[in-house]
Order: structure tokens, then sequence, then C-alpha cells
């Protein structure tokens, strides 16, 4: 009884966890509550158990959460989402030897030994294996690919759609006759499934992919927690799984592109790239220097700075922070406008502009904020690209088409930090840069806005 109020409360805590964790301001308390969930859990976990070697099973918690405790300090915010994927691929391995255990050892897990293990639990094995496997080497491949270490490689839709086929051959024969030959050439073809998947897929879609193999590591949780009859793992499974879906269908929308446009892509999508740029080389725009830029932000009454990818990758979140606060000083309305998509992860530009100290009150949504851009005297588009271009408005020829934007063209004059006149991840060329409102500032964003904060105290 006991035990079951325990994890029923830590099931109450993952769920306000999540909660929290939706929002910058809630975020530290909805960490407190997930560790207090997972506290509470392992509690509830240690007294139910028979454990013979308490000490050892102590120690081999304490050098995981060692490990884990190093590892989290350590990673720089631009790997956090190789740093998710290394961790989901320990979810699914976690399923994949849960479930062999169980099937090898079913005595221990209280299945039936005497009359074998009954249909169900054969399903919710095959599954919690199957759906592990494939995290497991999925995970692997993200990973691999987004330390940069592997590039991918092509692989024909055909090919997966034959190892699925197989797949579900292999587990319905698995379940109909209790083979344990089945059930490890089972795991072994959904773990090449998993690497047939994923190596494909274009470095820049990981995200997505990272976000839906958080959402297979939920649903593996989920059947090895029948296995087990664990309803905490059943309960935090299914949370997982749920909202790793959700993210991914978010992030899908956001850009305008369906999951099955994302794993069919090939690392294709945004392979325009250069041709774009070689256009773009061809067309007249205006070249501003930091000098120009201090001139027209300090004489300006509002700015809204508008975060991106090449923001993360120059890491200027800080003299951005910086060169805001001097223009605040100066009486002047800054605030940071954000883009569900902007960076390449859900939450980047949140979580960069969190640790320059940027005060949450400063920064606003899409929604929030895009109707201030027709008063705003300066758009500072740092970065971004794709989330500030109108093609994705009427251009129904555009890979961007249909994906919401943050409507800086609509401000008195646009200011743009990048390094060329390139195209960003969707390889689309960017119309606004050759506009008579806008300036471009070519160069790193981090070393031109440092700039423009010296030519703002000259000033
Ligand atoms: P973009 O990729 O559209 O543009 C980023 C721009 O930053 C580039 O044009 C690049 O231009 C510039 N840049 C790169 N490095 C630097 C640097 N060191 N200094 C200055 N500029 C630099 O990024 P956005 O943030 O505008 O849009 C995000 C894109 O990523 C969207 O297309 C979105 O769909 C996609 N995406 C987002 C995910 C998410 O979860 N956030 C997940 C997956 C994809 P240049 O090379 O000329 O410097």
């Amino acid at each position: 009884m006991i035990i079951d109020i325990l994890y029923l409360v830590a099931a109450v805590c993952f769920i306000f966890a999540l909660r929290g964790l939706s929002s910058p301001k809630s975020a530290f308390y909805g960490n407190c509550c997930g560790i207090a969930g997972i506290v509470l859990a392992c509690i509830a976990t240690y007294i139910s158990l028979d454990i013979s070697n308490i000490v050892l099973t102590l120690v081999a918690v304490a050098i995981g959460a060692g490990i884990g405790t190093y590892i989290a300090g350590n990673v720089s915010m631009t790997a956090l989402p190789q740093l998710v994927a290394g961790f989901h691929s320990l979810v699914g391995l976690a399923a994949v030897l849960v479930a062999f255990a169980a099937y090898f050892a079913p005595g221990s897990f209280h299945l039936n030994e005497i009359y074998g293990i009954c249909k169900s639990s054969l399903i919710e094995m095959g599954l919690g294996a199957a759906i592990g496997a494939v995290t497991f080497s999925g995970a692997m491949v993200a990973f691999f690919k987004l330390e940069g270490l592997y590039k991918g490689t092509l692989i024909p839709a055909y090919v997966n759609a034959l190892l699925l086929s197989l797949l579900m051959c292999v587990l319905t024969y698995f379940v109909t006759t209790n083979s344990s030959t089945a059930f490890v050439v089972l795991a072994i073809f959904s773990f090449l499934f998993g690497i047939t998947l994923i190596a494909p897929i274009g470095g820049a879609d990981m995200p997505v992919i990272v976000s839906m193999l958080n959402s297979y590591s939920g649903w593996a949780a989920t059947g090895i927690g029948f296995t087990l009859h664990s309803d905490l793992l059943i309960i935090t499974g299914a949370i997982v799984g749920t909202s790793g879906a959700i993210l991914s269908y978010i992030m899908c929308k956001s850009m305008n592109r369906s999951l099955l446009n994302v794993i069919l892509a090939n690392g294709q999508y945004g392979i325009a790239a250069e041709s774009t740029d070689a256009l773009a080389k061809s067309k007249s725009y205006k070249n501003g220097s930091a000098e120009d830029i201090a001139f027209l932000i300090k004489n300006a009454e509002s700015v809204i700075i508008v975060p991106g990818y090449g923001m993360a990758t120059s890491q200027a979140q800080h003299a951005l922070k910086e060169m805001g606060d001097v223009l605040k000083k100066e009486g002047r309305k800054v605030r940071y406008a954000i883009h569900p998509v902007a960076g390449r992860m859900p939450g980047h530009m949140n979580v960069l502009l969190a640790e320059a100290n940027v005060p949450y009150e400063d920064v606003f949504e899409l929604d929030e904020i895009n109707r201030d851009f027709a008063s705003c005297d300066v758009a500072y588009v740092i970065g971004a690209n794709d989330v500030t271009n109108p093609a994705a408005k009427y251009d129904s020829s555009s890979s961007i088409y249909g994906m919401q934007i943050l409507e800086v063209e609509k401000a008195k004059t646009v200011v743009f930090l990048k390094r060329s006149m390139g195209a960003g991840y969707a390889g689309v060329d960017n119309e606004l840069f050759y506009a008579p409102n806008t300036m471009m500032l070519l160069g790193d964003a981090k070393k031109t806005t440092e700039e423009v904060i010296k030519a703002l105290q000259n000033i």
C-alpha cells in the first residue's frame, strides 16, 4: 500500500515537472519536482524489492549518478542535442535488457514459468525489445551525426519498408510460437532498422528525430512497465512517449513539414543552399558598418532583437546582452523576439539568453510580439534567417511556405548580422536582405556585435 502511494506521488511529481519545464520562469521548480519524483521512485523500488546485495546496488546507483552529474555539469549548451540523444539510447538499451531478462528468467519477474509466459506478456516483451532496440541504435546514429563523427548514408525508402515488414512478421511469429530464436532475431532486426531509419536523415533534421526517439524510448518503457507490472513505469513511459510525439509534431508544424517528409527527405532538405548563394551574390544590397548600426540603434526608440542559429554558433548571447544593457541605460526600449524553431532545438534561444542573464520579461514569443514590429524602429536580426523570410507567407513554391515568421520586414529598419549573403537551414534565399529598409552587417555575429558596442560607447 505505502509503495503504491509513493509511486502515485512520484507519477504526480513527473506531471508537475513537465508543467514546470514548459516555461523558463517555472523551469527550476519543474526540475525540483522531477528530482523529487525520481528520489521517491527509487525509495519505493528499494522498499518493494528483495535485494540481497543492497550495498552493491547503491554503489552502482552512485557511479551512475556521478557520471550523469559530471556530464550534465560539463556539457556545452550547443552540445545538448547529442547529450539527449545519448541518454535516449541508454533508455532504449535498458528496455532491451529488461525484456531479455524477463524472457529468459521469467520467475524473477513473477511471470508464470510453469505454464509458459502468457501471450500478452510476450507481446509486451516483443514490443519493448523491438522499440528499445530501434531507439538504442537510432539514437546512437543521431548522436554520431550531431557530434559530426558520421555524415550519413542514402538508403532507399523501400529498404526501410522491407525491414519494417520483416520485423512485424518476426514479432508475430515470436508471439505465436514463443520461440527464443525469434526473440533474438527480432532484437537484431530492430537494431538494424534503427540504423537504416536514421542514417539517411539530414544532420539538421536531427533535433526532430531526437524528439521522435524520445517518444519511442517512452513507449519502450511503457511496454516493459506492463511486463514488470510497474504502474510507475507505465505512467512515466506514457508521459515521455506522448510528450516526445507532441514535441515532434510541434517542431514539424512550425517548420511546415510532416514527420514523414523529415524521415523520407534523405538529407535533401535545404540542399539548394549553394545555388541560392550564387544567386544572392548577383543582387545588390546595403552593406553597413558597426558604426552605422550603432548610430541607428542609439537613435531608435524601440529595438527588437531577433536571435537565430548564427547567434548560437558564434556564442554572441553575452555580447548581445551587453549591447541591450547599454541601450536600456540610454532609455531605449529593448525586447527579444523568439521564434519557436529558431536555432536547432526547441527552446535553443531561450536557453542561451537565460545563460546570458537576459531578463525573462524582455523575452517574447512569436505570437506575443509579432504585431509590435510595425511600431518598432530597428529589428536587430542576429544570425537568424529562415524565421524572418517573408517568402514563407506568399511563395507557395518555397520549402518554407506556410511557416509562421517573425514579421521583421514591418520594422522601420531591419539590420541583419551574418557572415555572408548565403541561405539558412532551408536553403532559401531571403529577399529581405535586398530590401530598401535593410542593412547588412557581415561577419561573425559575436565579433560584429562587440564592434557595435564599441561604436555605441564612442558616439
Ligand atoms: P537559419 O539556419 O535559417 O539561419 C541562420 C543564419 O545564421 C544563417 O543564414 C547563417 O548565415 C548565419 N550564421 C551562421 N553562423 C554564423 C555566425 N558565426 N555569425 C553570424 N551569422 C551566422 O536559422 P534560424 O534560426 O533563422 O532558423 C532555424 C531553422 O532551423 C529553421 O529553418 C527551422 O525550421 C530549422 N530547424 C529548427 C529546429 C528547432 O527545433 N529549433 C529543429 C530543426 C530544424 P551565414 O552562413 O551567411 O553566416
